[in-house]
């Protein structure tokens, strides 16, 4: 682990844990364009440096690189290292808090992974776990990454009225569960908390807080992390004009194990699939409906009646549903493996059901 030689990593501190993104990236020429750069260039240590002097007294902070890459190029066996890293420090009595700087394309995965298999935990041992990010590169004019990570470092590590152990995310001044991000502007600062239920950092908002409660209240158990190489095979289909029957047919007898249908308006999709998602089904691939507008729930049995093997998503993205389903996959083999009866649609059920922050 790289550590601040000052900081002995058994005393109290904040882990920061380094995912790359932009809020680590270089423009080649920060005045002319900043939005043409390389994201993952700069270490976590350096990010620190940047804003040392306004970290808040008493705050010691050791830092860990767990990589270094564009968000978009994420994979599952970083997913993997991610997850365990973060067990491990909310296990660990000299980590106060945790925070990690993500690139935001893809922090809506990772935000609801976290939650999924870390949410349990970090209620119980009362720490919060913050991801941040930025939108403009580190060397832009205005770069929005130093203040974004200052605010995470006082979440992680402030008693904030009430607000309690979780996995959380920041950006521009406001906090959201990590499992309500969605990244829904290309360029916006707040791109991926805008359309998130969240509060301002430096004043909480009570009724957001409430539903963080209630989500800690549903949520009663932390879901297994794959291990590396063990992840279910789920692919995301977006129904749309012209959709064609080989879209779904092309992933018969291919072994992936679940399809996340991104359906129209409320979750239907092109009569084209029917055959083919039948067939998909008769093999026991898992499939999972959400919608492609970006807002709202899809509902169990609606707009038509929901076959044995798919299951509406609710308010869950296809992103997030993708993930969703890989870990209720996985649980349920590792349930069955147990000598437990449980299906994926079980933990899905659990997943889709968790109460909505207004
Ligand atoms: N493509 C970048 C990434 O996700 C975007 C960002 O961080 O804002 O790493």
């Amino acid at each position: 682990m790289s550590s601040n030689p000052l900081i002995i990593e058994k005393t109290p501190h904040i882990l920061v844990l380094g995912m790359g993104g932009t809020i680590a990236g270089l423009a080649s020429k920060p005045e002319e364009n900043p939005l043409q750069y390389q994201a993952g260039q700069v270490g976590v240590d350096t990010l620190l440096n940047h804003i040392q002097s306004a970290i808040p007294q008493g705050v010691a902070l050791v830092s860990k690189q767990i990589a270094n890459i564009n968000s978009r190029n994420l994979d599952e066996s970083l997913l993997t290292t991610l997850g365990l890293a973060v067990q491990e420090a909310l296990n660990d009595q000299a980590v106060k808090g945790i925070v990690i700087t993500h690139g935001t394309d893809t922090m809506e995965e990772t935000g609801l992974f976290l939650q999924l298999t870390c949410g349990k935990q970090a209620l119980t041992q009362k720490k919060r776990v913050i991801l941040t990010g930025a939108m403009l590169p580190s060397n832009a004019p205005g770069a929005d990454g130093p203040s974004n990570l200052l605010d995470a470092l006082r979440w992680a590590s402030t008693a904030i009225d009430n607000c309690p152990g979780g996995i959380f995310a920041v950006m521009d001044g406001r906090g959201c569960m990590a499992m309500d991000l969605a990244k829904r502007h290309a360029t916006a600062l707040n791109a991926p908390i805008q359309n998130s239920p969240s509060s301002s950092v430096s004043l909480i908002n009570l009724s957001w807080l409430s539903g963080v409660k209630a989500v800690g209240a549903a949520w009663t158990e932390d879901l297994p992390i794959p291990g590396e190489g063990e992840w279910p095979w789920v692919e995301i289909l977006t129904s749309h004009a012209g959709a064609r029957p080989q879209t779904v047919g092309q992933w018969l007898g291919s072994g992936v194990q679940g399809l996340v249908l991104a359906g129209s308006g409320s979750g239907g999709f092109h009569d084209a699939w029917i055959t083919p998602l039948e067939k998909a089904a008769s093999q026991g691939i898992a499939q999972v409906r959400t919608t492609r507008t970006g807002a709202g729930a899809t509902l169990a049995n609606i707009p038509e009646l929901d076959p044995s093997g798919r299951m509406a998503a609710g308010t869950l993205s296809a992103p997030r549903a993708r993930i969703a389903l890989q870990m209720a996959l996985n649980a349920a083999k590792q349930a069955n493996l147990a000598g437990k009866p449980l299906t994926w649609q079980d933990f899905f059920a659990r997943i889709a059901d968790l109460p909505e922050i207004r």
